[in-house]
């Protein structure tokens, strides 16, 4: 029978005597709050929902797959309710900024999470995994505007993101990316092209997803297929 129980105590061991988490939150005050305790609590929690709830929708989510009909995405029986908890117990936003609804925690606490989660059932944490890239994206780049429209609601986990880079003739070497975004006046871009390969690009586990789309401006370098590779 498949099992799993989180390796608390080594990972505890990392924070307290490897990497010296508690040193380095001193150091910032925004992250006084992430005491030992909070931190263990956090652990906990984090074990529980993966044990419980991840874990057992690991073989049955594998052995179910998803189903695409008429364009839509039917996720495997037991994904769109844990997703759900998880957005009400407010592991997206762990360690997110206040400003747009995050609880603010550092990092590397998520990194915590996320192994948790994903020894428990890396299919299911996929989904909210592929939107901690697109909330940097907009958290770093976006205007106050598209923060407020999108990160807020990337944050709380009720919308989903992706990255869309890969096409179909290139993936490590994206340089020869053809999708062309083209600029209109009033400040959007009309994007052509294909992408493939796109993780949790479609699913019933939230109403929206939020697709960030590399692609090509008209002022864009050429492709030259040079490349320059940096050995120590
Ligand atoms: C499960 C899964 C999920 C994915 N999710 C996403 C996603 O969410 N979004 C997204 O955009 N993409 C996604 N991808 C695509 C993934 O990023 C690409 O498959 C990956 O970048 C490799 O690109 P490729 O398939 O075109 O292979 P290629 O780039 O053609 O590589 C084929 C082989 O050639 C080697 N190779 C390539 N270039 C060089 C070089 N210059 N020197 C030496 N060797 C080289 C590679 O190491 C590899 O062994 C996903 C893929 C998988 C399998």
């Amino acid at each position: 029978m498949l099992s799993y129980k989180a390796p608390i105590a080594d990972i505890k061991f990392l924070i307290e005597d490897v990497f010296d988490f508690y040193g380095h939150y001193k150091k910032y005050p925004e992250f006084e709050e992430a005491t030992p305790d909070l931190v263990d609590a956090i652990l906990q929690e984090c074990a529980k929902f993966s044990e419980n709830e991840l874990l057992p929708l690991y073989q049955s989510g594998d052995k179910e797959g998803c189903t695409f009909d008429n364009g839509r995405v039917t996720t495997p029986k037991g994904f769109k309710k844990a997703y759900d908890q998880y957005v009400a117990g407010g592991w997206q936003s762990l360690s997110h900024p206040v400003e747009h609804g995050g609880q603010g925690l550092p990092p590397s606490l998520g990194m915590a999470k996320s192994e948790m989660m994903g020894t428990a059932n890396w299919s299911w944490t996929m989904y909210p995994g592929l939107s901690h890239g697109a909330m940097n994206t907009v958290q770093t780049h976006g205007s106050e505007a598209q923060k407020e429209l999108y990160l807020t609601r990337l944050t709380e986990g009720t919308w989903t993101g992706t990255m869309c880079l890969t096409e179909p003739h290139c993936g490590t070497d994206l340089g020869q990316v053809k999708t062309k975004a083209e600029p209109n006046d009033d400040g959007t871009y009309n994007i052509t092209g294909t992408k493939i390969f796109i993780s949790a690009g479609e699913h019933d586990l939230t109403d929206n997803i939020i697709h960030i789309v590399l692609a090509r401006l008209p002022n864009a370098p050429r492709y030259t297929g040079d490349f320059t590779f940096y050995c120590p």
